[in-house]
C-alpha cells in the first residue's frame, strides 16, 4: 500500500509488478496508472494518466478534477501552512471566506469545516466582484476564484482591487484563470495563481507570500 498523498496530487505508483503479471505500461504513457488520494473527499484512486485532465473527473467518489484538487491544495497550504485534505480539516468556523461560483465538489466540504459561503453572479447569495457594495471591506480571511477573473469586463483591475479590499489584513486570495493573451486565440492556456501580498497561517502568523506564476492583486 503506497503512502497517502495528502495534497491530492498524483504520484507515480509502485512499479514492481509481480512475476507473471502483465507488464505495466511504461511511466509517462497515457495508460500508466497513477495513484492519488483525493484531497476533497479522501478517497484513494488509481487512474490512467490520461484521466488526469484539468477538467476531467478523476475521483471515483466525488468526481473531483485536477483543477478542483489544486484549488483545495492552494487554499489549505495558504491557511494552514500545508496541503490538507478537506475531509481532514479541523472545524474552524472562525476562518471566514467566500467563493466566487465555486464548484460544489469543494464548496460543500469547505462549508462544513470553515466559515465559508459560496456566492454567485446571477443568484443569491450574490456577489459581483467587479462591483462590490460598500460596507464589506476587510471581512474575509480568504477568497477563492477559479476561472472567474478572465470573465470580468475590462478593466479587470476593479476585481483585483475589490478582492484585496474585502480581505482582512493577511487574508489570502486563491485564484486560477485562463489566459489566451499569447500570440493567438488558440486553445493555448496558462494557469495562474494569485496570492495576497501576505498570508496567514492557522496560528495567525503572517508571512510574505512568495511571488507566483502570475499577477498579484493591485494594491489599494
Ligand atoms: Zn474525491
Amino acid at each position: 500500500m503506497p503512502p497517502p498523498e495528502p495534497n491530492g496530487l498524483p504520484t507515480a505508483p509502485p512499479s514492481n509488478p509481480r512475476q507473471g503479471d502483465t507488464a505495466a505500461p511504461p511511466a509517462g504513457s497515457p495508460d500508466a496508472p497513477v495513484a492519488f488520494r483525493c484531497n476533497l473527499c479522501g478517497t484513494h484512486n488509481v487512474v490512467p494518466r490520461s484521466r488526469l485532465g484539468r477538467e476531467t473527473p478523476s475521483c471515483s467518489r466525488c468526481g473531483s478534477t485536477v483543477r478542483f484538487r489544486a484549488m483545495a491544495h492552494l487554499l489549505t497550504a495558504a491557511l494552514f501552512g500545508e496541503g490538507i485534505a478537506l475531509v481532514d480539516l479541523p472545524a474552524r468556523k472562525d476562518i471566514v471566506g467566500i467563493g466566487l461560483s465555486d464548484a460544489h465538489a469543494y464548496a460543500a466540504p469547505l462549508a462544513k469545516k470553515l466559515g465559508y459561503t459560496n456566492t454567485w453572479f446571477h443568484t443569491e447569495p450574490r456577489l459581483d466582484i467587479a462591483n462590490v457594495p460598500p460596507g464589506i471591506g476587510a471581512r474575509y480571511d480568504f477568497l477563492i476564484a477559479s476561472d472567474v477573473f478572465e470573465h470580468v469586463a475590462p478593466p479587470v483591475s476593479r476585481a483585483f482591487t475589490n478582492a484585496r479590499r474585502i480581505l482582512k489584513p493577511g487574508g489570502v486570495s486563491c485564484s486560477r484563470c485562463l489566459s489566451r493573451s499569447r500570440a493567438t486565440l488558440s486553445s493555448t492556456s496558462r494557469d495562474c495563481t494569485i496570492s495576497g501580498s501576505s498570508r496567514r497561517t492557522a496560528a495567525g502568523r503572517s508571512t510574505t507570500a512568495p511571488p507566483t506564476a502570475a499577477t498579484k492583486p493591485s494594491p489599494t
